[in-house]
């Protein structure tokens, strides 16, 4: 049953991902009174879509929300044990989660903003918007896309190895999925890989400072108003054991430049020779999914949502520049588990921070 929520609340968080969960987890924390919404049918955010081949010593690592170590590096599959943390995190804390509600539109009513969903319409002071990026796969066009008769999957969907087994499958895009995907596919597929732009292999030691740069520089880009640069993007890629057969296999060393076309039966290259493929893995990331907060106008001419900085605490920059009663976390410089974490922080001190700045003053 629909139903509209007269109450006003102080706060409403979007999407329980490591960002959301510890927004709302500092919220509480400061007594800010909320909700959190989740389009999910169940605890783990985008972890619970991963692929089963992924398991938690595959992944670069998963941060600590706040108060509760996160589950140890085991082979166990990521999609099982980050949900069940998250869902114990839930419990533990009594967070008030209601799923599955999927926000479609944010509007702003004078001094409030409404936030319309499919289960019903709620009134707030502030909002923390969580909502990541996996429910808004990025595929680039190019022509005779639509023409292909094989199958074509992005990381979003990726249906394992085994699927591909024996069958030639091109593998596109220059980031750490991509990467990992061609670790799993060499041994068992024929395959090609192909990136827009000469991948950036980190030759240094990847050390704090060296994230830390990279973080920073995705935090002046949100600063300025940018679309937010991937901070993998930034950081460089690294072969992992995991990928040391399809190395010795040679197919890292067999990149190529983008395809001109695709056609039916595979795609064409620059110089016109042609090359078979029975399906197109595209790893080629993904995009912010803000479209429920469009009518807000966050976006700036440059195409990101510009936030406010915050001195000496790059992924404490999460308060939109344009509105003040909106926070962004898990975006830009906070979009990995440890800068949602960081971030969760960080928003909810600002809520914190304006629901005061505005508070009715009590009869003296
Ligand atoms: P999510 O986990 O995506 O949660 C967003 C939640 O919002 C979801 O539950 C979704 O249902 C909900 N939602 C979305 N839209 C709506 C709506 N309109 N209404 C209601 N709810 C909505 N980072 C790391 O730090 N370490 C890693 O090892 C790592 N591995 C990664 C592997 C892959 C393949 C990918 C794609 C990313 C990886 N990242 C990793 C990045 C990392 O996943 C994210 O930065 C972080 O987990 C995202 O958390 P989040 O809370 O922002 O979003």
């Amino acid at each position: 049953m629909r139903c509209t929520h007269v109450d006003v609340l102080d706060s409403v968080v979007i999407g329980a991902g490591q960002a959301g969960l510890a927004a709302s987890r500092h919220l509480l924390r400061l007594g800010v009174d909320h909700i959190l919404l989740d389009a999910n049918p169940g605890p783990g955010g985008a972890w619970q879509h991963r692929w089963d081949s992924l398991g938690m010593d595959d992944v670069h690592g998963v941060a600590d929300l706040p108060d509760a170590p996160a589950p140890p590096r085991t082979a166990e599959p990521a999609n099982r044990v980050v949900p069940a943390y998250f869902g114990s995190y839930e419990e533990s804390f009594s967070l008030p989660v209601l799923r599955p509600v999927r926000v479609d539109r944010v509007t702003s009513e004078g001094e409030l903003l409404r936030v319309r969903a499919d289960a019903g319409t709620w009134w707030t002071r502030t909002l923390v918007n969580a909502t990541g990026t996996w429910t808004r796969p990025f595929v680039p066009y190019y022509p005779g896309i639509e023409t292909f008769a094989g199958e074509q999957f992005h990381t979003a969907d990726y249906p394992g190895p085994e699927h591909f087994t024996g069958r030639r499958v091109l593998v596109v895009g220059g980031g750490a999925s991509a990467v990992q995907f061609l670790g799993e596919l060499a041994p068992v597929a024929d395959v090609v890989w192909t990136t827009r732009r000469e991948p950036v292999w980190r030759t240094d030691d990847f050390t704090p400072e060296v994230g830390l740069a990279a973080v920073t520089e995705v935090e002046r880009r949100v600063r300025a108003g940018l679309p937010p640069a991937s901070v993998v993007g930034v950081t460089g890629l690294a072969l992992r054991p995991q990928e040391a057969e399809a190395a010795r296999l040679g197919v890292y060393g067999r990149r190529r430049e983008m395809f001109a076309r695709i056609e039916p039966d595979g795609v064409r290259w620059a110089d016109g020779s042609f090359e078979a493929v029975d399906a197109i893995l595209w790893a080629t990331g993904f995009r912010a999914a803000l479209d429920h907060l469009a009518p807000l106008r966050l976006r700036s001419a440059a195409g990101g949502v510009q936030l406010v900085a915050v001195p000496g605490n790059v992924q404490g920059a999460t308060t939109s520049a344009v509105d003040p009663r909106v926070q962004l976390v898990g975006y830009g410089p906070s979009a990995s588990t440890v800068g949602a974490s960081r971030a969760g922080r960080a928003a909810a001190t600002a809520v914190r921070r304006y629901l005061s700045e505005r508070a009715t003053p009590g009869p003296s």
